[in-house]
């Protein structure tokens, strides 16, 4: 398979480049697959539904087809994932898909650990290890530093902006030993990713240390996270009929989403041939997609704080794959856009609590609302032109901009699977809050607050940073 630039298709690369130079160095392009490989209707009707594994083997294989022998991609998957995606139904209709049972509880996991283990195959012949630098607002540090964490002739510099990220972020990002190292900056997250960035064009250290990124805009970890939407779209089709009584349902997947990797390879396996009708995108206060669905026009802006803070994102980097992928009117007929505010999700904590028993984390919640919302009117309302006012948090768009399957939620022949992205008691303050009582605490992260610190200081100066790096990789 080769893979193209979204900013100039006649660039083209292998797998390996891709995965080793994360964006295209010249153009600021990043890749996407030239065509995407149709699962074979005989695996997909298969029963019973293949296991996790099962998927990630079957459809990654055609993406590298020639640059990894199959037995090393299985081991590989084998050691990426001794966890997987249960789909927990939480009333007749809505099915949770847990993505948080991973090693730090958030869906990141599935992308990260995946990238770290290609990145580490295509280096294998290297003499020099790799150096990768990752600056953090929380969760992408200890998802990749754990994802890294003792895979060979790689290591990992994290920084994050002391003070500003949960307790708990913060172990889990200062307790790594080995290849991976913590450096708490004395400053923003902008801080930290301007001292990234300017380390990225020094010339000088570049010539001494292989440098490379983990951000999210790696193809290595938008195409595994593909596998759970597999997955679970068979978990629920095989399951639902005994459910809910709905001859042959839609399957609407509601992603709460900020820089919109998830979406964007929900969107890869929905292509891929997942019985998945469309999906919701569901954002926070940070609406710069479900205003674009709703308006057309595209416009980035600066990130606000929220309670759903891992999706607070601005300028939404893989934008520019969904508007490679589709056009603004495709990407309507598939895609619903919603919105909340912290109000909103506070509300929901509460409300999937109280009517199902779920204990959802305030990501997962902002999906509940818009899945909620969407099959219990939202829907029908705007079909009926009776939209929500301009500005208001809630479901956006006219009749004209509904999705081709907005006629099926008003008939009530929908199921919805939502993508529950991280463990509520990585957010418990904010959960109790909402329902009054601690989400259990899982025995991997009660672990890691009894390890000690191993992170060192560091000011928000570049030729510190240069030094420390320098000495220390
Ligand atoms: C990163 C993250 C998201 C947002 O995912 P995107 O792929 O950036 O849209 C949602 N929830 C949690 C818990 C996350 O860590």
């Amino acid at each position: 398979m080769k893979y193209r630039d979204t900013r100039d298709p006649s660039r083209q690369v292998s797998f390996g480049e891709a995965v080793l130079r994360g964006m295209d160095p010249e153009t600021g392009g990043l890749y996407i697959p030239l065509s995407l490989p149709e699962l074979p209707r005989s695996f997909l009707l298969r029963n019973p539904v293949p296991s996790f594994r099962d998927i990630a083997y079957e459809v990654s294989r055609p993406f590298m087809e020639g640059e990894i022998p199959d037995e090393e991609l299985m081991a590989i998957i084998a050691d990426a994932y001794p966890f997987t995606a249960p789909v927990t139904p939480i009333d007749p209709t809505t099915y949770v898909l847990e993505l948080f049972h991973g090693p730090t509880c958030a869906f990141k996991d599935f992308g990260a650990r995946f990238m770290a283990r290609m990145m580490s195959w295509f280096n294998r012949n290297e003499n020099e290890p790799l150096h990768i630098l990752v600056a953090t607002s929380g969760d992408t540090g200890s998802a990749v530093g754990s994802a890294f964490h003792g895979v060979e002739g790689i290591d990992v510099t994290i920084l994050y902006p002391e003070g500003k990220i949960s307790p708990l972020q913060e172990k889990q990002l200062c307790t790594f030993d080995g290849n991976v190292r913590a450096l708490k900056v004395s400053g923003t997250f902008d801080d930290c990713q301007k001292l990234v960035k300017t380390a990225f064009t020094d010339e000088a250290l570049r010539a001494k240390l292989r440098l490379s990124s983990a951000n999210s805009i790696n193809i290595s970890r938008l195409l595994p996270q593909s596998f759970y939407y597999i997955y679970g779209s068979l978990l629920v089709r095989d399951r639902c009929r005994y459910d809910c009584k709905i001859d042959d349902p839609s399957l609407i997947v509601t992603v709460p989403s900020g820089n919109f990797g998830n979406l964007t390879s929900g969107l890869m396996a929905r292509k891929m041939g997942a019985p998945i009708r469309g999906f919701i995108a569901a954002t926070n206060s940070n609406r710069t997609i479900p205003d674009w669905l709703q308006t057309g026009e595209y416009k980035a802006r600066p990130s606000v704080s929220t309670l759903s803070n891992a999706m607070d994102v601005g300028a939404p980097s893989n934008f520019e794959r969904m508007s490679a992928m589709y056009s603004l009117e495709e990407a309507r007929s598939v895609i619903a856009g919603y919105w909340t505010d912290d109000a909103g999700t506070m509300e929901a904590i509460r409300s999937c609590n109280k009517r199902t028993g779920y204990i959802i984390d305030p990501h997962g919640a902002v999906a509940w609302k818009a899945w909620d919302d969407v099959r219990n009117g939202a829907m029908r309302d705007l079909l009926s032109g009776r939209s929500n006012a301009p500005g208001r948090p809630g479901l956006v768009g006219c009749p004209e901009t509904a999705p081709e399957w907005a006629k099926d939620c008003s008939d009530k022949t929908c199921v919805g699977l939502i993508l529950e992205t991280a463990h509520p008691a990585k957010f418990g303050e904010t959960v109790k809050e909402a329902i009054g009582r601690d989400p259990s605490l899982p025995e991997r992260l009660e672990k890691v607050l009894t390890l000690p610190d191993r992170s060192s200081p560091m000011s928000t100066d570049y030729q510190e940073f240069k030094a420390w790096l320098l000495a220390n990789l």
